[in-house]
């Protein structure tokens, strides 16, 4: 009997700036598994086809990303309760004859704040996100499952935090950026989830000043590495979080699923990741 290198793969599009193939690819050389992981560029319309092949087992799974996540939710046979609130997959797998879909962002962002922060606790905190785009969801999701006593979603467009926040009553409020001044005193985190303060986005101007000494601050930008939000918020000696380590927890899942090990986020990793932004940023 032949048996096959297990493969998987990353879909979007675009789909070149994908840093996936790198992540997946230390991890398989790390565990001398002679798998594979490629990006493949995949349209809308072309994504029942592509998905075929994973029902027909030519691909272990993939990773999603734009414009396929919500499409990608649809087309799959099963997902698990905070995939349907969020409506949204990232990761696709075969499990039972089924092809399964999941998403890891949030998981992703708790595990990185349990691994920068030891002794976090989301229980009976109040936390507050700025944005209220596709990845909010996700945070507002699992930070409210982990036991959040309240969310404060703040964004540009309030009817997109409102949409938010209607599905989590009694937990999460939509909040305009000016009512800000009065969340930063309260707020034990702050996450920013925006793209602003993104290496060509516009920067986030958002002084740190009347916020709690013991807050800590995350960002889930992480081009470039260190935001100014960031560096700000160190500066005031509180605890930050980068998005680095959310990109990369969010990959383990998949990884698992696929290859059957689950792999770890080592500094190594972390280093390879950086090498290659600091690379394309000079480059
Ligand atoms: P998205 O769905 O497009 O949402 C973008 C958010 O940014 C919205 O809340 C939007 O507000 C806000 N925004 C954009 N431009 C703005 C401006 N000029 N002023 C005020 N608000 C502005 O994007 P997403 O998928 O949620 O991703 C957001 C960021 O997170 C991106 O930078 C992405 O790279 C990063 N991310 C990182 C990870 C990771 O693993 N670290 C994972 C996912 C995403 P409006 O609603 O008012 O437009």
């Amino acid at each position: 009997m032949t048996v096959t290198a297990p493969k998987a793969c990353v879909i979007g599009s675009p789909i070149s700036h994908s840093r996936s193939p790198l992540i997946h690819g230390y991890w398989l050389k790390k565990h001398g598994i002679s798998g594979s992981y490629d990006r493949i560029e995949v349209k809308p319309d072309q994504l029942a086809g592509f998905l075929d092949r994973i029902r027909q087992g030519e691909l272990a799974g993939c990773n999603v990303t734009i414009p396929l996540k919500e499409l990608a939710f649809e087309a799959v046979d099963r997902t698990d309760d905070q995939t349907r609130r969020l409506k949204s997959v990232n990761t696709i797998f075969m499990e039972g004859g089924k092809l399964c879909g999941t998403s890891t962002d949030g998981m992703g962002f708790m595990a990185n704040l349990c691994q920068t922060v030891p002794g976090w606790h989301t229980a009976s905190k109040h936390l507050v996100i700025l944005g209220a785009g596709g990845a909010a969801r996700g945070l507002v999701d699992a930070l409210i499952t982990d036991g959040a006593d309240r969310v404060s979603i703040v964004n540009r467009t309030l009817e997109r935090a409102e949409a938010i926040a209607a599905d989590y009553p009694g937990k999460a409020t939509a909040r305009t950026w000016s009512s800000l001044n009065d969340l930063l005193p309260v707020a034990d985190l702050l996450v920013n989830s925006t793209s602003l303060g993104m290496t060509g986005q516009p920067p986030l101007e958002l002084p740190l000043d009347g916020l709690k000494r013991e807050a800590v601050v995350a960002d889930i930008v992480y081009v470039p590495l260190q935001t100014d939000l960031l560096r700000q918020a160190a500066e005031r000696g509180h605890q930050v979080v980068e998005g680095l380590g959310m990109l990369l927890h969010q990959a383990v899942p998949g990884f698992e699923k696929w290859f059957g090990t689950r792999p770890e986020v080592t500094d190594e990793l972390r280093d390879l990741i950086i090498a290659d932004i600091t690379g394309r940023q000079a480059g």
